[in-house]
């Protein structure tokens, strides 16, 4: 076993803290990976707080994973020692049932390994995260870095960006498509870039104008305020896809009322309680409500490629493991522009 050491919750109430525990010695098919940076999720606090049920602790979270390759076990073909590669919210699956086969990972029959609260394939060990100074995975659940982009601000693109980039390509953004992306944070901002990279015409939804400068630079074309009820008369019936990235309470009706006919609002944040929606917001203009999860692998590498191609990463804060704590509440105070990432060089002063 190898010696690794992070922060993790011990339970769900408890702050992270120091925490030491064992990775498995590679395997013929495994990838030995030093984590240089790890991306703070929101979903990492909904976990390490057992918000959403079934948390596993002690928790190790952190599934935005960067870092540079320094074994191979003695299978691998794809990557070899000093590969800069990345790790995203799963680190296995069973690669039999239907969707795995599509290149559906996400949506595997068994529900995939996740990276950190799951089990491994054995049926008995836990899984641990990002917010460590190694992982060990299987070669054909690890991604490869552009070189071009920096592993600091290219670790959130393994969850927010794959999150965002999944459904902007499923629902066709693109030259002469009209989008809207609700919410500007973590994804939302994501959204954005990746939007304006595949040359859609984008506006951003937002509550308030205060990010209204750093919207437009991300790349967007408009930027309305929520808050103000002209928005939603001005813009009815004018988006040919809504992605919406915010989780708080929000009437999906109104925003429905916003997509042109054919139009398709996309789910990726998901609000605690149900939220109603009248047929007849579907039924005018022939509406789509959908859901998106995160991406398969051929999927994310191919975000990944996207990105390096239009050199495009994440606008992040660095911070050392030591202010994960103050990162949390930050996070849940929408206090971050606009992804906290963890720099793992300090761990080595814990
Ligand atoms: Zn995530
Ligand atoms: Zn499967």
């Amino acid at each position: 076993m190898l010696k690794a050491k992070g922060y993790a919750a011990a339970t769900a109430t408890s702050s992270l803290a120091p925490f030491s525990f064992d990775r498995r010695d590679p395997l013929d098919h495994d990838v030995l990976i030093d984590i240089k940076y790890c991306g703070i999720c929101h979903s990492d606090i909904h976990s390490a707080r057992d918000e959403w049920g079934g948390s596993l602790f002690p928790m190790v979270p952190g599934h935005e994973i960067a870092g540079v390759v320094t074994a191979v076990g003695r299978a691998v073909t794809r990557y070899k020692v000093g590969d800069a590669v990345g790790v995203g919210c799963f680190v296995d699956s069973c690669r039999k049932c239907a969707p795995c086969r599509a290149g559906l990972e996400q949506f595997c029959a068994e529900g995939p390994t996740l990276t950190y609260s799951g089990i491994e394939r054995d049926g008995k060990t836990p899984t641990q995260g990002g917010y460590s100074d190694k992982i060990v995975v299987n070669e054909d659940y690890v991604l490869r870095i552009p070189g071009n982009l920096a592993l600091d601000a290219a670790a959130p693109l393994l969850c927010a960006g794959i999150t965002l980039y999944s459904p902007l390509k499923h629902w066709q953004a693109g030259p002469g498509k009209n989008v809207a992306i609700i919410g500007l944070g973590g994804l939302g901002h994501m959204g954005v870039k990746i939007a304006h990279a595949l040359g859609a015409e984008v506006t951003v939804l937002s509550q308030s104008l205060a990010k209204r400068d750093d919207g437009l630079r991300l790349g967007a074309d408009n930027y309305y305020a929520t808050s103000d009820p002209a928005t939603f008369k001005t813009l009815k019936g004018s988006f040919d896809l809504i992605v919406n990235t915010v989780s708080a309470p929000m009437d999906w009706n109104q925003y429905l009322s916003l997509l042109a006919v054919d139009g398709t609002m996309v789910l990726v944040g998901a609000p605690p309680a149900p939220v109603p929606v009248a047929a007849f917001s579907l039924i005018s203009n022939r509406r789509s409500l959908a859901g998106s999860l995160i991406g398969g692998m051929r999927e994310t590498q191919e975000m990944l490629d996207f990105c390096g191609s239009h050199n495009l990463a994440c606008d992040i804060e660095v911070i050392p493991i030591q202010k994960v704590n103050e990162a949390y509440e930050r996070v849940l105070k929408s206090d971050v522009r606009y992804r906290f990432v963890i720099d793992m060089a300090s761990l080595k002063t814990s």
